[in-house]
């Protein structure tokens, strides 16, 4: 219960779950992807974007492990093409874009 309490006073920032590692972490610290018809895998930078979201932290190893056809294809619970320009505009947003705080305590 304390535990829980704890997690939920960090500015009530919305948690969730990175695809690969399986940590929480704010929304802010994740790159959130988006499945949409036609378009495929698409970076959703503003993360507001409807459609299923599924979420990766800024690890390279997780970002390596999680931009793999079968990983997305799991999480869209479809099967998904991926597009050259996401892992480009990931790795732009790994490379600094990502808010690197990482020590919720
Ligand atoms: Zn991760």
């Amino acid at each position: 219960m304390a535990e829980s309490r704890l997690m939920t006073e960090v500015g009530h920032t919305p948690l969730r779950r990175c695809l690969v590692c399986r940590k929480r972490r704010r929304k802010g610290e994740l790159i959130r992807l988006v499945y949409t018809e036609g378009k495929g895998v698409i970076v959703d930078t503003g993360q507001r974007m409807p459609g299923r979201g599924a979420y990766l932290c800024g690890d390279d190893r997780c970002l390596r492990r999680g931009l793999t056809v079968k990983v997305m294809s799991n999480a869209f619970k479809k099967k998904v093409v991926i597009d050259g320009n996401v892992r480009k505009s990931i790795e732009s947003i790994s490379q600094g874009g990502l808010e690197r705080s990482g020590q919720i305590r």
